[in-house]
């Protein structure tokens, strides 16, 4: 059996939640595409010493290994920051496409989280959410995530770097941060991540139970 569902939006609007959640409930594979980028962006500051050079950055993407994404040192700011400058990159996108794609395919349904996995990976995914929440919000739920490991930050810091990122994920000329034509739009401003959660459930029973077999 397949079954993609797409999740697309901007930073900490709740679309990891919703997609671990979602994968638990359905018994669906899970890949989190933003890590990708993570440790890309990771490795291409690390060997440059701070410095993102293009072509290093599409190297590493070609050739990135799962020890790569499987590391605890990926969620920080700097990382998240390096993260959105890598994936403006074409080549870098290019080299990590195919790998999105077969994840997708995998039998027994698969969910992907990211900002072009309704427009570009998977345009015909079987359900596509994007999901969004207020700016403030968003940064209130990134702070206290973050804070602990990070005791330096602060609210003001954290919704500076998240607007930065959606700008320039959302005005890239490649794969840019859209929602998909297709694509239900869910604001988890107002909500609980239980209610997004259920919402997101919801959407997906539905659309199963009125799938011809
Ligand atoms: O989702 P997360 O915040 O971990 O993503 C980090 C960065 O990776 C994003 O700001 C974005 O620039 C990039 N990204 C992307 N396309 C994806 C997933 C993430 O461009 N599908």
């Amino acid at each position: 059996m397949r079954f993609t569902v797409a999740i697309d939006g901007p930073a900490a609007a709740g679309k990891g939640t919703i997609a671990r959640m979602v994968a638990a409930e359905f018994g669906f594979a899970h890949l989190d595409t933003g890590l990708l980028y993570r440790a890309v962006g990771r490795k291409a500051l690390a060997m440059g010493q701070g410095v993102i050079d293009p072509l290093q950055a599409a190297k590493i993407a070609a050739g990135l290994a799962d020890t790569d994404i499987d590391r605890d040192d990926l969620r920080s700011a700097r990382v998240a920051q390096a993260a959105s400058k890598v994936a403006v990159l074409p080549d870098v996108r290019a080299a990590l496409l195919q790998f999105q794609r077969d994840f997708a395919r995998r039998d027994g349904g698969a969910i992907l989280d990211g900002r072009d996995i309704g427009t570009v990976i998977c345009p015909d995914a079987d359900v596509k959410l994007f999901v969004t929440a207020s700016d403030a919000v968003r940064a209130k739920r990134r702070f206290a995530e973050l804070r602990a490991k990070t005791p330096e930050l602060t609210l003001e810091t954290v919704e500076r770097d998240l607007k930065q990122r959606d700008i320039r994920d959302a005005s890239r000329d490649a794969a840019p941060m859209v929602a998909a034509m297709d694509a239900l739009v869910l604001d988890t401003t107002e909500m609980t991540i239980k209610a997004a959660v259920q919402a997101a459930i919801d959407v997906i029973r539905e659309y199963r139970g009125c799938r011809p077999s």
